[in-house]
């Protein structure tokens, strides 16, 4: 049995009696002693934990421990659920309405870079064909299909135009995977 002495309460002490200190291993006070303290001094602890909470490390903090334990987070995560059905409700609510939200302003942006990236001369008839195929296509197979710009329309590097070259069919899924990244055709 590993033991290691608080320096508080000077006891000898099981390492299981501390808690972890990020960079020196296990903290020198005991946890009973450091308990005892935060509830004496309430108002300092307070403070310390809004400052920590404040500048971002309790976030990162958190972050580190999910990423370290997948299993437990899963656990945990599942278990809130399950006492707090309506809390998750209303949070999946709030998810839903912020990503409609953010999917019309990602549609009207597409719409308008459409606009502004269709030269005078481009062939409507021709572009409008692609739309077509893409319809037809997801109706067959039952996967959605979309229309792709090769060049992507709002590139990183270079900008293509809304024209029916520009233009191919692919699987929706990879459309998404592809943002506004520009690749060699497969
Ligand atoms: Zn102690």
């Amino acid at each position: 049995m590993e033991t290691k002495k608080c320096t508080r309460c000077l006891k000898l002490l099981e390492v299981s009696a501390f808690s972890i200190h990020r960079t020196r291993g296990l903290q020198c006070w005991c946890k009973s002693c450091k308990r005892g303290y935060e509830i004496a001094n309430r108002e300092a602890t307070n403070a310390r934990h809004r400052r920590y909470n404040a500048d971002g490390r309790l976030k990162a903090a958190q972050k580190a421990w999910r990423q370290a334990n997948p299993k437990k987070c899963y656990a945990s995560k599942k278990s809130w659920i399950a006492k707090n059905p309506e809390k998750q409700r209303e949070m999946r609510r709030r998810w839903k309405a912020k990503r409609k939200a953010q999917d019309a302003a990602a549609q009207s942006a597409r719409e308008a870079a459409k606009a502004l990236r269709t030269p005078e001369w481009a062939d409507k008839r021709a572009i409008s064909c692609f739309y077509h195929v893409a319809e037809r296509v997801t109706k067959c197979l039952g996967i959605r299909h979309e229309v792709d710009h090769i060049v992507p329309l709002r590139g990183e590097i270079v900008s293509g135009l809304h024209v029916h070259w520009n233009l191919r069919v692919i699987p929706g899924r990879l459309n998404w995977s592809k943002g506004n990244r520009l690749q060699e055709a497969a």
